[in-house]
């Protein structure tokens, strides 16, 4: 049976070039890079290479690397790293779990954290940020590309709104990362998160960019791994492929990978949306709504998000996973859940738009093929499930 993959947010094959830099170091090359003898300094180099390659990819020294196992890790050892009792933290209500949980941890613990809201395209408003400093703010945590729509915020409004107040920005940027050129600098972050898995490297594990001076407290205390800011020994195996991941993300730019991707996609998008009462979850892919956009994409190039009027989003993933296409309903993480998504209600979509909404999310291995196999299935499952919708009958008669 033919399968095409179209979750790509919620994991990405490793590449075959990526498993093939990795192999050494299962077998021969085996040393902890903390050793001094020959096979210590033979994984030592290899992290090190790896830094240098993941520097590359955000445009910031190797020493700013930080390598950790993914980015709920870096997400939470940026902002527990940072804020101190009785602080401000200003998010908003469109993050991943691993920031809002975290938020939610630092409440708990006698913080005050501000959710600034997004509007119907998915957008943090600058202005909002700005508006919800405070004297004891320590830290702004705004993504920088979304899950489940991948809406690309404003994040180098945000990152000049934080330095002006003089306040940590960190940027979670794991759905961004290999897929949208990233520098630091431009952005003007003091933190930033990557994970290995949503760039075609292993799962487990990540890294965050800390900026020079920026004072981090570690979560993980031992041996002085990471220059003291992460413990434990490191996953050597899972560095290399980053690094390599990193690397290919790199030179892809360079090709107009990102381009070719964003063809594929809006070509899936375009044609899943002449079915009729469907419509696109975040900024249109061709709008660009500000000046402060110019250079951005409103859109991470690999991302789709589609309602479909009447429909049971479980049920069209289930049906179309019999049929080979494996997409998604958003997170994967809440999956199944009965909840709505977060994300999509706080764009002001109702609970039965939010439970009517399919995420399609490509990768590099995806091709004009697989993008042809999904256009052949969709229609037709949508179509047979809104024979059964009592739902969808009711709208079409009322409207
Ligand atoms: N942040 C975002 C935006 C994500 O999409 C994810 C994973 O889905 C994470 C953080 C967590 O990353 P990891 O799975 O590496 O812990």
């Amino acid at each position: 049976m033919q399968r095409v993959y179209f979750d790509n947010n919620a994991t990405t094959p490793v590449l075959p070039e990526v498993f093939e830099a990795m192999r050494p170091y299962f077998g021969e090359r085996f040393g902890n890079a903390s050793s001094i003898h020959h096979h210590g300094q033979e994984t030592r180099a290899a992290v090190e290479r790896a830094r240098e390659s993941v520097a590359g990819l955000l445009g910031c020294r190797a020493s700013e690397v930080v390598f950790t196992s993914g980015g709920t890790e870096s997400d939470n050892l940026a902002m527990f790293g940072v804020v101190r009792p009785g602080d401000h933290v200003i998010t908003s209500t469109v993050e991943h779990h691993a920031v809002l949980s975290a938020a939610k941890h630092l409440e708990e613990k006698g913080c005050e954290v501000t959710y600034v809201p997004v509007d119907g395209r998915g957008l943090v408003d600058p202005d909002d940020v700005k508006r919800a400093l405070r004297s004891n703010t320590s830290l702004v945590t705004i993504m920088m590309a979304n899950n489940e729509t991948g809406v690309v915020q404003p994040v180098d409004d945000i990152g000049k709104v934080a330095a002006e107040a003089d306040v940590h920005f960190h940027t979670d940027a794991v759905q961004a990362a290999g897929k949208i050129p990233i520098d630091v600098n431009q952005i003007g972050c003091d933190l930033l998160t990557i994970s290995g898995h949503k760039l075609h490297a292993p799962q487990g594990v990540g890294a965050l960019y800390v900026r020079k001076g920026t004072r981090l407290e570690p979560m993980l205390y031992g041996g002085r791994h990471e220059r003291s800011r992460r413990a434990g020994t490191e996953n050597v195996p899972g560095i290399v492929g980053l690094g390599k991941a990193a690397g290919l993300a790199s030179t892809g730019f360079g090709r107009g990978d990102d381009q070719k991707m964003a063809a594929m996609r809006d070509r899936l998008e375009r044609e899943l949306l002449t079915i009729e009462s469907t419509g696109v979850n975040g900024v249109a892919a061709s709008s660009h709504p500000s000046e402060a956009w110019v250079g951005h994409p409103p859109r991470v190039p690999n991302t789709t998000n589609i309602y479909f009027e009447g429909i049971d989003g479980e049920a069209l993933v289930i049906a179309l996973d019999l049929k080979g296409l494996a997409v998604s309903t958003g997170a994967a993480c809440s999956s199944g859940a009965i909840e709505p998504s977060h994300v999509l209600t706080a764009m002001g979509l109702r609970p039965d738009q939010a439970r009517a909404s399919i995420r399609f999310s490509l990768g590099k291995q995806n091709s004009a093929e697989d993008v042809g196999f999904a256009l052949d299935l969709v229609p037709g499952t949508v179509a047979k499930l809104r024979e059964l919708s009592p739902v969808y009958n009711k709208t079409a008669v009322n409207s």
